[in-house]
């Protein structure tokens, strides 16, 4: 069978045609991710409790009883608390901690049928755009830059694992987290379709938090329709997340294939950022000629405050992130450094657990959230995100979408811009608006940088509007055909 080139709603069709079961496809799999080991994908991998709940599947299947992702073996980046198997966000804070509960969005995708793959590497706490932060390693990205098959590149970050998941198909898909463009910026990097949702989509409920007022589940997946399907299943009100939607979520596939015509897309011209690479400027040229052909109106539109997005983000994320990292204190959860005092005892365990990008965001968000400072940084950063969200809802009156591009370079090299954090932070340009405006906003393949490697356009669309960024992506999808695949040959070797 064509792991390589199967994709869920392909995987549904040979299962519902009885010529695959879940058994056989999660051990073709497993042997898979047997082989590519090597790209340190996995934190945890649960292949023997994916074999278990492949053949529950199959049994529910042959009592005719048939969820939305029937026998689909996913992965699930390792920020999702998962009942019975460690789940340690990417530290070593965190590193035997069990968690007793399910988090309200893997439990959804189980009850629709999917199967557990495993854990996936991340970057610590989410925090970072390469997966370097993660203190299980770096995540190797299953694409290389052509004529060059010795540096190894980043999957981007934080959701690392996911995206190389699907992209070296040890996966049919798998779950990411959003707070300001880890699902869009990986999935860019690996040449797959990453959605994130509207703010309050899905339940935050067993989540690890990063940043609350940003984070954000979705599905990362080979094409829109497989992310529009995956959506439906983790989607909906949750009463343990009170930031959660009491809104209806609607079949996000039902729209797939239909007309674009007469659509208004906004090209915002602040996105148009100095000294962008010529490549990115061309692709997107080619997006609008792409919306422009199926019938779309294009026209510039400007969302005055982009520039203080990242500055704000870089205020408000290590904010929440200070606050919600408080809880590792090394009483209840995960590691402890056993000292004298008890004093002694939280600085030694979290000087231990935490990484240096960890503490780095908690210094600035102890600092700007400090009596003196709060007014001057965290309320005026407050201010400037409501004028950011404000900008949307004003573009938002003329058109139905925007279009840019979803990262401002193609995937680095691990350990580039590691030295300079600010480097490292200027790659979620093009992401990081969305989340401070909470809204929904997918990432597409659409073709190939000068170096052979994947680029992504972004749609960003109205506040639970997820229905109209699907419908505009699959027409990109569509017209950008993009079937370029990495060469996982150089891996299966021996
Ligand atoms: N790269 C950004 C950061 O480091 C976003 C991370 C994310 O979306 N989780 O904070």
């Amino acid at each position: 069978m064509d792991l390589i080139n199967l994709t869920i709603k392909g995987a549904l069709d040979l299962l519902a045609k009885g010529e695959i079961t879940a058994k056989e496809l999660t051990q073709n799999l497993c042997a898979l991710n047997e082989k590519l080991t090597s790209l340190n994908i996995y934190i945890t991998p649960t292949f023997e409790h994916a074999l278990q709940m492949a053949d529950a599947s199959d049994k529910r299947r042959q009592k005719g009883q048939v969820g939305l992702l029937e026998g689909i073996p996913l992965g699930i980046k390792d920020l999702f608390c998962t009942k019975g198997f460690v789940t340690t966000a990417g530290s070593h804070i965190l590193k035997n901690f069990i968690p007793t509960y399910e988090s309200t969005v893997t439990d959804q995708l189980w009850k629709a049928g999917a199967v557990m793959m495993g854990k996936l590497n991340m970057d610590e706490f989410a925090m970072g755009s390469s997966n370097m932060t993660s203190y299980y390693g770096p995540v190797e990205n299953p694409w290389k830059r052509k004529q060059d098959s010795h540096t190894k590149l980043v999957p981007g970050g934080s959701s690392g694992g996911s995206s190389a998941a699907v992209a070296a198909s040890m996966a049919l898909g798998a779950t990411g987290t959003d707070t300001g463009g880890s699902i869009r910026q990986p999935a860019a990097f690996t040449g797959i379709v990453g959605a994130k949702p509207t703010y309050g989509r899905c339940s935050r409920w067993g989540i690890v938090a990063f940043a609350s007022s940003l984070d954000q589940a979705g599905p990362m997946a080979r094409t829109v329709y497989d992310a529009a399907l995956m959506l439906k299943a983790m989607a909906g009100y949750d009463e343990k997340d009170s930031t959660s939607a009491k809104i209806n979520v609607p079949d996000f596939t039902g729209v797939i294939g239909q007309s674009i015509k007469g659509l208004k897309i906004g090209i915002p011209e602040q996105y148009r950022t100095k000294g962008m690479a010529n490549e990115i400027e061309q692709l997107w040229q080619q997006g609008i000629q792409w919306l422009e052909k199926a019938g779309a109106i294009v026209k510039p539109v400007s969302l005055p405050y982009t520039q203080y997005a990242l500055p704000v983000y870089y205020i408000i994320a290590p904010a929440e992130a200070s606050s919600n990292l408080a809880r590792y204190d090394g009483v209840r959860y995960g590691l402890r450094v056993p000292a004298e005092s008890l004093d002694a005892m939280y600085e030694l365990t979290r000087a231990a657990g935490f990484g240096r990008e960890v503490k780095r965001r908690i210094f600035i968000g102890t600092y700007v959230l400090s009596a003196g400072y709060y007014d001057a940084y965290y309320l005026k950063a407050q201010k400037v995100r409501n004028l950011i969200r404000q900008d949307f809802v004003n573009v938002f009156k003329e058109v139905d979408a925007l279009l840019t591009p979803t990262t401002p370079t193609p995937a680095f090299g691990i350990g580039e811009k590691m030295v300079d954090p600010i480097a490292m932070y200027l790659n979620d340009i093009f992401t990081v608006p969305v989340n401070l405006a909470g809204l929904p906003a997918l990432s597409i393949p659409a073709g190939l940088s000068n170096d052979g490697l994947p680029l992504g356009l972004q749609i960003i669309s109205r506040s639970f509007d997820e229905e109209m960024m699907f419908r505009l992506g699959y027409v990109l999808e569509r017209e950008a055909n993009f079937n370029a695949k990495p060469d996982l040959s150089i891996y299966l070797k021996g």
